[in-house]
């Protein structure tokens, strides 16, 4: 007899009874009688387990006893219609082999809830849940529609160094790249270590944006994009915050502030329009995961709409549109502001927004996404265009409910004097940065670009409190296992 291996997602989508197919994958349970054994079987391709059906007088006890929640099994047998409820077809099972046993007693993930908190403990197994193997999967999905969206538009995809001797964001919280012996670094006669010595002959570290680089690429190439990881040694133990994060970075010459807003809400009501096309079943249930933990939390903080009324809201609405000046004005009148409620309080022109301003805007003030531009210099990286006015920079960014700022942006400097005046006041090594200027000099032209950060949007998208459980094996301070 011959078995056809397949997948159980595929095989429920076109379940044809009496088909002889083989079948692998981890047993969520098992429940017998004395005529009868049920096992829930999971491949981690969608949701659904695959009942098998097994006739204990068909096989030795000793196998029977194996099949225990957690072990990996493969089952060669027939689809039938199952007469049960919660399921379509069922596989009797023909022969069964136990690939991989599973202690039931010291076995991590028993079938009942257990927290997220203790899931991340268990990050090597936490994808074995139904929960996690939803998150995985919409995770996948968005990396490939990210790439499907800049492939239709023409936009070239560059990998960009994730070893750097530059600091795009001039901020200095970075992890540095070295094989000098820690405990014995050649030093300089002022007592600093000598990178001279080092593997790259100068100090090196983990980039915490593409960016530099990928306007060198639109420069020559017009439209690209890369999408790598990057690294921020920032002490913040956040919700929204990693010390290791993906971000979506894309960067076009001839594109203005205006072109660059456009670019950004396109790109994201495609990703999740994308999600909810491609990716119904597994958001159905973190809906339904969401709407379970809203209860749990306190009136005032609960959504007013489910996460997939959410991502509906976000694409049939425009997202509002405006400037730094014009939000400050709303939330110095605002009522947290006025009556204290904010933990930084709003008090004059200039200062920089926290997470809880900007939620403020998304969730109360305007309810929906917000686009605000124009931000003051002082606030913002020494790359994006000065304005006419010389106090406000071309920079964007983008607010979403329950998480603030998803998407940071802006237009770039293309004029070389302006750039160099801004490097100057902001003490910006400009030797170091010889490559980056030399694209002024030569045939310069009008660009912009932005960074989304992936964990942040799928936050969204799964309607996942805490970033950690948006990322396989989140690194954050004090935390690498795995
Ligand atoms: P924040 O003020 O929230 O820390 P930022 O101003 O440092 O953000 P940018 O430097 O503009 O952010 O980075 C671009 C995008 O990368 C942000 O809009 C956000 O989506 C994401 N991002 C930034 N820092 C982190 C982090 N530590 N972990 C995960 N995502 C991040
Ligand atoms: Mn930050």
């Amino acid at each position: 007899m011959v078995y056809k291996k397949i997948k159980i997602k595929r095989l429920l989508s076109d379940p044809v009874s009496g088909q002889n197919i083989k079948v692998n994958g981890w047993v969520r349970t098992k429940r017998e009688s004395k005529n009868v054994v049920f096992v829930a079987l999971n491949d981690g391709s969608g949701l659904a387990n695959l009942q098998i059906v097994a006739d204990p007088g068909k096989f030795s006890e000793l196998l029977l006893k194996d099949i225990t929640t957690g072990a990996c099994i493969s089952v060669n047998g027939t689809l039938v219609e199952s007469h049960g409820k919660g399921q379509q077809v069922e596989l009797q099972a023909e022969s069964i082999e136990v690939l991989g046993k599973s202690d039931p007693d010291s076995y991590p993930l028993q079938p009942k809830k257990h927290s997220l908190e203790f899931l991340r403990e268990i990050a090597h197994l936490r994808p074995r849940t139904n929960t996690f193997s939803a998150i995985y999967r919409i995770r996948h999905a968005m990396i490939f529609a990210v790439h499907q969206f800049f492939n239709e538009k023409g936009f070239l995809n560059i990998h960009t160094p994730i070893i750097t001797a530059s600091d795009a964001e001039g901020a200095g919280e970075m992890f540095r790249v070295s094989t000098l012996d820690p405990k014995n670094p050649p030093l300089l006669e002022d007592g600093t270590i000598d990178f001279s010595l080092d593997f790259f002959e100068r100090e090196t570290n983990l980039t915490v944006s593409g960016q530099l680089e990928a306007e060198l690429g639109a420069l020559a190439l017009s439209e690209v994009y890369t999408f790598g990881p990057t690294f921020r040694a920032e002490n913040s133990n956040t919700t929204r915050h990693l010390a290791e994060f993906w971000m979506i970075e894309p960067e076009m010459a001839f594109y203005d502030l205006e072109d660059n807003m456009d670019l950004a809400e396109e790109f994201l009501k495609y990703l999740i329009r994308y999600a909810l096309e491609k990716c119904a079943e597994d958001l159905e249930f973190l809906n339904q995961r969401a709407a379970e933990e809203e209860m749990s939390r306190r009136q005032e903080d609960r959504y007013e709409l489910s996460l997939i009324e959410r991502l509906k809201f976000v694409i049939d609405n425009n997202f509002e549109r405006i400037t730094y000046t014009e939000a400050i004005q709303i939330l110095m009148e605002s009522k947290p502001n006025r009556k204290k409620k904010f933990q930084f309080l709003i008090e004059r022109w200039g200062t920089d927004l926290q997470s809880e301003h900007e939620r403020y805007l998304v969730e109360k003030h305007f309810r929906k996404p917000v686009i605000l531009s124009d931000y003051p210099k002082e606030i913002k990286a020494f790359y994006m265009r000065m304005n006419e006015d010389g106090i406000t920079v071309r920079a964007m960014d983008i607010l979403f409910p329950g998480i603030g700022e998803i998407v940071g942006g802006s237009q770039r400097e293309e004029r070389m004097d302006q750039l160099r005046r801004r490097m100057q006041e902001m003490e910006i090594n400009a030797e170091g940065l010889w490559w980056y200027l030399d694209t002024r000099k030569f045939g310069t032209a009008p660009h912009s670009g932005f960074g989304l950060g992936f964990e942040r949007f799928l936050q969204f998208i799964t309607g996942m409190n805490n970033i950690r459980d948006v990322i396989p094996f989140p690194r954050t301070p004090g935390n690498a296992d795995f």
